[in-house]
């Protein structure tokens, strides 16, 4: 491990919450068909993960949306760029993120699903980093409150690199990695060892 970043959950970790989340998911829509949506491209690591701890029949869709710049600044503006194509009219929506920060986004997301009339609509975010939150915003799932540290793995990336780390890592140098982007490579084949 190099001391820019650091192991902030560990893949156990994750997949016992993930579990664990399944599970409380599972009881609280038994006897409905849970819609889960996700946002591309953070969300599918865990979008995956999740679906396979839920003991229902779901339904999963993907979303896609444009973001002004870098993933570790978040300004809100958005653009849908990939839609739910099906009817959510009276369905049971789950709303599943990778992180929620400062909240914005999930905001937007909310907007345009609960636009659709869906029965209910909730939010399950694996990482909350409440302490950033601009809109009050409670997820009914939360995996693990993150500290405000960058975090990169599982679906997190870094201009595109690191989404398929097994490991949650927070980031400890944020200027080395911003000076060399690919200073975490070696990670991805000690991942591999
Ligand atoms: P929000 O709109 O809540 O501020 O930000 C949500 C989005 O910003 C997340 O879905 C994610 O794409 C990105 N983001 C926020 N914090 C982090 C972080 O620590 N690491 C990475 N890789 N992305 C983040």
């Amino acid at each position: 491990m190099t001391e820019v970043a650091s192991v902030l959950y560990g893949r156990e970790d994750v997949r016992r919450r993930v579990e664990e989340l399944g599970r409380t998911i599972t009881g609280d829509y038994v006897g409905r068909e849970p819609v889960l949506v996700t946002v591309l491209t953070g969300g599918a690591v865990f979008l995956a993960d999740l679906i396979r701890a839920v003991d229902l029949p779901v339904e999963t869709h993907f979303m896609a949306i444009s973001r002004y710049g870098d993933a570790e600044e978040s300004f809100g503006r958005v653009q849908i760029l990939l839609d739910v194509e099906d009817d959510l009219a009276g369905r049971d929506v789950v709303l599943v993120e990778d992180i929620v920060d400062t909240g914005l986004t999930s905001r937007y997301m909310l907007s345009v699903l609960g636009a659709r009339a869906p029965a209910s609509l909730e939010i399950c975010t694996l990482l909350d980093r409440s302490v950033r939150r601009i809109v009050p915003l409670l997820p009914r799932y939360v995996g693990f409150d993150c500290p405000d540290t960058f975090v990169v793995g599982y679906g997190l990336d870094y201009r595109e690199r690191y989404r398929n780390l097994p490991d949650i890592l927070r980031v400890d140098d944020l200027a080395a990695l911003r000076a060399d982007p690919d200073v975490l490579a070696p990670l991805l084949t000690d991942a591999a060892a």
